[in-house]
């Protein structure tokens, strides 16, 4: 069946079955029919979809992607781009779902013009050089599949040639951001064509002037030219015909935004710039390349150091060619790029060339996602660089651009941040400023409340909520990826390690002085100072932190501080007041994992070197091990009024039934407590012993979660765990 058959029931305009039927031609000429077919199918889906929608000009929005679409089929690009092109803009312009896209076509077309619309949403406001760099790279990186850069730049290339009709300020800021953006993709993935027509029509709507001028310059030069190049072209000519070579021989003028960077970056005057005669010569192997090359050089004399040979030293983006330069007739200098057809193609459409290469000889259907393409695309580069011998840096390059490690994010303020991929939104606050990391309490990721632990995505705008008096969070080491949050958090700690420690020690030291009946106000300062710099420390915080990180025996600094004479009873009385416990002391208390003691529970401390107090209950297994050290044992009590939450292990066995732990968790969330962790040890029978982690405030607390626990029917029995 002949698509064309069908009349299309969109318009009664003649002009849009024109284009239509344009690009089912151009089609024809690379596509099967049914390919064909299912193109002008997604035409009358889109037409509909826009149905009633103009463009600024006034004309039927569908002309647009018509356009477009045209413009990826004279890049001979496959079926899928080509109906992406189409459908570019449904999602985003006329609200037809994903889905619906999806159940019409398929996914991949589908995710085709989801991540065209993606690359929509987002905008570019800036004009820093660096904000242009980091946006090219955030663009690449959102594009899981290169095809959506193509589709992307040909919306572009249509929007820029129709750009007339936009408002003043509106021409200038898409201007820019081609020129700044798109411009430089295109050359990245080596589509010459596409980006010297980028940068003319962004030059001409950016300085109207300046292209006025330069063009009127340009075609005024062009008269006086046209003898001199006539003489060389037909020189060349000739020369070539003599060897009966298959040769295309193109003049090449100069394109005025290169013209117009060349004067600015004050490489010549314009007479300079102007006044260079450039050829290209096509021909069928490379082997023929190198022989034109050097009748080129017999035929004019080559300007020393001029020669390139991009051949066997490719550009970073696959570009191949030979390049010379020639002192022609009057002393003209003549520019000659010599190469063969396929880098010809190469050359002017980059990685697009590639595909339809691809896709035309390879029809076997394996190997077809976009993905492995690009992948392929790549190593195929790689594969001409190392037979060139030459370094890896390009592929570097166009890896990182192409699948980054990176993720691109905004600020409120509109700047685009670079982080590792998979990092936060605590990494997004402490790369904006140590101050905000340290103080944040929460993010919002495209204005939405988010956890800070939320990593972060491609393109998203983040904005940190801070408050004054918050502090990092230890947890926090647990997810972020930079190492600037990373140290930041850790100095935060150490500092507030060093502050409970300072607070521990004292507390410590006093203890014992109360255990010879003295007390760190009896002690005369003097005597404090004295035993302070005996010991080598400059102030007394530095003394207390030592003593209370478990560094120094708080008994023995106390001894010193009280000269034995002056003891009135003997030490170790037995009825010391034991050391205060309060629960808040995290960072140089710590609750032994063994036994986690909870308030209420007959608990003791042990002095661990640097590392503080660990505390135990006074029935953990650990303890007949750690017997052998009572120099290192300190006496500890709760502190009445306790108020926290501690972890505690409990063991339930149950019977094996469905829902059975779902039933568990929900009794003790009831009773005010949080799960930390659940493990589970099944025992092939029909009973099953559960582990909780449980947070609770003390005894009674954890008395009542097991009375509610233990009236649950499958509970058989349940234990608190001492491991
Ligand atoms: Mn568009």
């Amino acid at each position: 069946m002949n698509p064309m058959a069908n009349p299309a029931p969109v318009s009664t305009d003649d002009a849009p079955r024109y284009l239509i039927s344009d690009l089912m031609d151009l089609l024809e000429s690379y596509l099967e029919p049914g390919q064909v077919r299912e193109i002008y199918r997604a035409y009358l889906f889109g037409a509909e979809a826009h149905e009633g929608q103009h463009r600024v000009s006034g004309e039927p929005y569908i002309y647009h992607p018509i356009e477009v679409a045209r413009i990826l089929a004279g890049m001979h690009m496959d079926a899928p781009s080509i109906i992406a092109g189409i459908l570019h803009d449904v999602i985003e312009d006329t609200g037809t779902p994903k889905e619906l896209v999806v159940s019409e076509f398929n996914e991949e077309i589908a995710e085709l013009v989801d991540g065209v619309s993606k690359l929509t949403q987002i905008k570019f406001e800036s004009q820093a050089e660096a904000q242009a760099e980091n946006f090219r790279k955030m663009m690449l990186a959102m594009v899981k599949d290169i095809r959506v850069i193509l589709v992307k730049l040909a919306d572009r290339l249509h929007n820029m040639r129709t750009l007339g009709v936009m408002r003043a300020d509106k021409r200038r800021r898409i201007a820019r951001e081609t020129l700044e953006i798109y411009a430089p993709i295109a050359n990245r993935l080596g589509m010459n064509q596409i980006r010297l027509e980028l940068e003319d029509l962004g030059f001409a709507a950016m300085y109207p002037m300046r292209y006025r001028v330069l063009s009127e310059a340009v075609r005024r030069a062009r008269g006086n030219r046209k003898e001199i190049l006539n003489k060389i072209e037909s020189a060349i000519g000739q020369r070539l015909d003599e060897e009966d070579l298959q040769y295309r021989l193109l003049s090449r003028e100069k394109h005025i935004y290169s013209l117009y960077k060349k004067i600015r970056d004050r490489v010549g005057s314009f007479a300079e710039v102007f006044d260079v005669y450039a050829f290209r010569i096509v021909v069928d192997a490379v082997d023929t390349c190198y022989r034109v090359l050097g009748m080129m050089h017999n035929l004019y004399k080559p300007v020393p150091g001029k020669f390139k040979d991009y051949i066997a030293i490719p550009k970073a983006n696959g570009y191949q060619s030979l390049h010379t330069v020639l002192f022609g007739p009057y002393g003209v200098p003549i520019e000659a790029q010599i190469r063969t057809d396929d880098m010809d193609r190469v050359a002017e459409s980059g990685i697009a060339a590639h595909w339809l290469y691809k896709s035309s000889s390879d029809k076997t259907g394996g190997g077809n996602n976009a993905q492995t393409r690009a992948r392929e695309w790549l190593r195929e580069l790689l594969e001409m660089q190392r037979n060139a011998g030459n370094s890896l840096e390009f592929l570097e390059n166009v890896k990182i651009d192409l699948f980054p490690d990176e993720v691109y994010v905004f600020t409120p303020a509109g700047d685009i941040l670079e982080l590792p991929r998979g990092a936060t939104a605590v990494d997004f606050a402490y790369a904006v400023h140590t101050d905000v990391g340290n103080t944040c309490i929460a993010a919002k990721i495209d204005r939405r409340l988010a956890p800070l632990r939320t990593p972060l995505l491609n393109g998203q705008t983040v904005e940190i909520i801070t408050a004054t008096g918050a502090h990092p969070n230890p947890a926090w080491l647990n997810f972020v990826t930079t190492a600037k949050a990373r140290s930041n958090i850790r100095h935060y700690l150490k500092n507030l390690q060093n502050d409970e420690a300072v607070e521990l020690g004292q507390r410590m030291l006093d203890k014992s002085l109360h255990n010879i009946s003295s007390s760190l106000a009896e002690v005369p300062d003097e005597q404090i100072d004295r035993v302070m710099s005996e010991s080598g420390f400059k102030t007394r915080e530095d003394m207390y932190a030592d003593i209370g990180l478990g560094n120094r025996m708080a008994m023995l600094m106390a001894r010193r501080m009280v000269p034995a004479d002056e003891e009135e009873k003997p030490v170790e009385t037995g009825h010391s007041k034991p050391l205060a416990i309060r629960g808040t002391e995290g960072m140089v208390v710590h609750f032994a994992r063994c036994c986690r003691p909870i308030p209420g529970d007959k608990i003791v401390g042990f002095i661990s070197s640097g590392r503080g107090l660990v505390i135990h209950t006074e029935s953990c297994k650990n303890l007949s091990e750690l017997r052998s050290r009572p120099d290192k044992w300190i006496d500890v009590e709760w502190q009445s009024g306790i108020e926290g939450e501690f972890s505690a292990e409990i063991r339930v066995d149950v019977t094996n039934q469905k829902g059975v732990l779902a039933t568990l968790a929900a009794e003790i969330s009831e009773t005010g407590s949080n799960i930390e962790n659940v493990s589970i040890e099944e025992r092939g029978g029909l009973d099953t012993a559960l582990n909780f982690t449980i947070t609770v405030k003390d005894r009674q607390h954890l008395a009542r979660v097991v009375r509610c626990i233990r009236q649950l029917p499958n509970v058989m029995r349940i234990s608190r765990s001492k491991s």
